[in-house]
């Protein structure tokens, strides 16, 4: 998510801007202003947010660095904590505040794990995950009441107010509150003839696939939020989010250091003695293989960069490269024809030693 654009800013933006534009668009969308619209609320969420991040030195240094806020632990709390420290407590827009928004019985918020492979991470794909979540009862539609009943009636317990006056004794005295009514949670209705299926819960527990989309470069230890595909509410109710966390299945090739891919190149003696071509698989099944020369004389350990052969860059543009990392194998095995070779190779090797020794006793031995 790019919090300047939803702000309508650009990155240069200074604290005043960040500032002013927030305010603008969170008395736009605010859900007082915009009753019953997903949309509104999904993006009244998003530009709190945004806010959040941007007006936090910290986390704007981390966002505008790494494009992303800290990935293991986004935002999170109650947008109206952020709306409320900017506009005063109680800051509803319409007057009517929270109270009237807050009528039914919110879903919850599920958490989910979701393992994906190098090739997916790479092209951003959308990836169907198996949830288990409460959906609205299939019987009832959701309204908890028998279909064909009476429906449902002022609740008796608090006559449709939703809240109960409660008085206690204490030692100063008589201390009366109010307090949500527990028969009708707030409602002000109970239904007269519960849905036999789910009892009048008015939900069921069901198991969906819900389609991921992952952003293009993304890693392991991610958390991605899909809005509304949390668990259903009750009367009215908005749904849950759901928080995907994401893990990365190892690949049999790559190994990964954020936008870079890691090659181990395993080479002969004699390959990294007098050098020798090479052909490298990319991540890119489609892409022919790359061709890699790895000069004569070429130590254990030697890197060589492929310039844009690894990963996307998450939330930027670009892709970072593969890096192969030359790893020389010393063969434990040889035929009788190959280990004499290599003997003669070594007395060839120490001859050289010993004429390099003779020669610098000789010059020592013309200065001293
Ligand atoms: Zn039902
Ligand atoms: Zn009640």
């Amino acid at each position: 998510m790019d919090y300047y654009e939803l702000l309508g800013l650009d990155k240069t933006a200074d604290a005043k801007e960040i500032k002013s534009s927030y305010r603008k668009l969170a008395m736009k969308y605010h859900p007082d202003r915009n009753p019953d619209n997903a949309e509104a609320e999904e993006k009244f969420k998003q530009i709190n947010e945004a806010y959040a991040i941007l007006s936090n030195p910290e986390k704007k240094q981390r966002f505008d660095t790494y494009g992303s806020a800290d990935p293991q632990a986004q935002f999170s709390g109650d947008i109206f904590d952020i709306f409320n420290s900017f506009f005063g407590a109680g800051g509803g827009v319409g007057g009517a505040g929270q109270a009237a928004r807050s009528r039914g019985f919110d879903g919850e918020d599920l958490e989910a794990n979701l393992v994906v492979t190098y090739e997916e991470a790479r092209a951003g794909a959308t990836v169907p995950l198996k949830v288990d979540r409460m959906q609205a009862c299939d019987r009832c539609d959701g309204n908890r009441a028998e279909p064909g009943s009476e429906g449902k009636k002022t609740c008796p317990s608090c006559q449709g107010a939703g809240q109960v006056r409660r008085q206690t004794q204490s030692i100063f005295g008589t201390m009366v509150s109010n307090q949500v009514c527990q028969q009708c949670r707030g409602a002000g209705e109970v239904v007269v003839t519960p849905c036999g299926k789910c009892s009048g819960a008015g939900r069921q527990k069901a198991t969906e696939s819900v389609d991921v989309s992952l952003p293009k470069g993304i890693d392991g230890g991610y958390r991605l939020r899909i809005p509304q595909e949390g668990n259903v509410g009750i009367d009215g109710g908005r749904k849950g989010d759901l928080y995907v966390y994401i893990d990365i299945e190892p690949h049999e090739s790559f190994t990964r250091d954020g936008d870079d891919l890691h090659y181990q190149l395993d080479i002969g003696v004699a390959q990294a003695t007098l050098g020798s071509a090479f052909e490298i698989p990319t991540i890119d099944a489609e892409e022919e293989n790359e061709a890699l020369n790895v000069p004569a004389g070429t130590q254990p350990g030697t890197e060589f960069r492929l310039r844009g052969k690894g990963m996307p860059r998450l939330q930027r543009s670009g892709v970072g490269d593969l890096v192969v990392t030359v790893n020389v194998v010393v063969p434990n095995k040889l035929s009788t024809e190959a280990k004499e070779a290599m003997e003669n190779y070594a007395k060839l090797a120490n001859e050289e030693i010993e004429e390099k020794e003779n020669l610098m006793d000789r010059i020592k031995g013309l200065f001293s």
